[in-house]
């Protein structure tokens, strides 16, 4: 199966409101390319370096994503173009990624990580972590972020009740802080689901799937 192929086979099962982000990490330009001549223009990547060398090379027309954990150090890297950050999870990186922001003057769209999964590797805030940094004075003072939604990965299991159990946690974290008036805080994006799991994520009310090695094959470390 071709990348345009497997790319539209994809996009034609997503509902309407579901964002397709395509992950297009470890993958040469031809590739991503071959996706964007099939139409795909967002693209997600898990390192700052690497996604800064297909920006330069390719068409301008592309919003980058962010899906991978954040160095502080390397948000400037990123600060003239990244479209949306998806793994912010500390106050630290928000208080950067705004002064970065406001030297590019611009504003940063972020979606905050949340912790849902049943593992010791995964990074993110859990819900009261979540709701105190959103309350913080320090955060309030950031004029050059924005937090769009939320994102979270679910265990790597096969059990797809835990999966769905996880995904369903992470909406409900979603409806409740939208429910905090207190907060002044509109989520509109839920960033959740990857290859092996986003049908069930969008079942559990996802509007941005992550999805790899269903449209680009799997992806060689070497
Ligand atoms: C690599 C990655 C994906 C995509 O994974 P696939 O299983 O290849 O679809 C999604 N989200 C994050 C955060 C990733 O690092």
């Amino acid at each position: 199966m071709s990348i345009a192929k497997n790319l539209l086979e994809i996009k034609s099962q997503l509902p309407n409101q579901v964002t397709l982000v395509a992950v297009s990490k470890t993958k040469p330009v031809a590739d991503l390319m071959e996706a964007y001549n099939a139409g795909q223009r967002i693209f997600g990547e898990n390192k700052i370096q690497e996604m800064t060398e297909k920006w330069e090379q390719m068409p301008k027309d592309i919003q980058w994503h962010m899906i991978g954990h954040v160095q502080t150090n390397k948000v400037k890297f990123m600060a003239e173009y990244v479209s949306l950050i998806h793994g912010v999870d500390s106050l630290k990186l928000l208080q950067e990624i705004n002064k970065q922001a406001l030297k590019n003057h611009r504003v940063i769209d972020c979606l905050l990580q949340i912790y849902i999964a049943d593992e010791e590797t995964k990074f993110g805030l859990d819900e009261s972590e979540l709701v105190e940094l959103l309350s913080s004075a320090e955060f309030k003072a950031l004029q050059n972020i924005r937090i769009v939604g939320l994102m979270g990965m679910a265990t790597f299991t096969d059990n797809q009740s835990q999966i769905k159990a996880e995904f369903k946690h992470l909406k409900e974290i979603f409806d409740n802080t939208n429910k905090l008036e207190t907060l002044n805080v509109k989520l509109e994006t839920l960033s959740m689901g990857m290859s092996g799991d986003y049908k069930l994520a969008i079942e559990c009310g996802s509007t941005m799937v992550r999805i790899g090695s269903s449209i680009f094959g799997n992806r060689n470390y070497n």
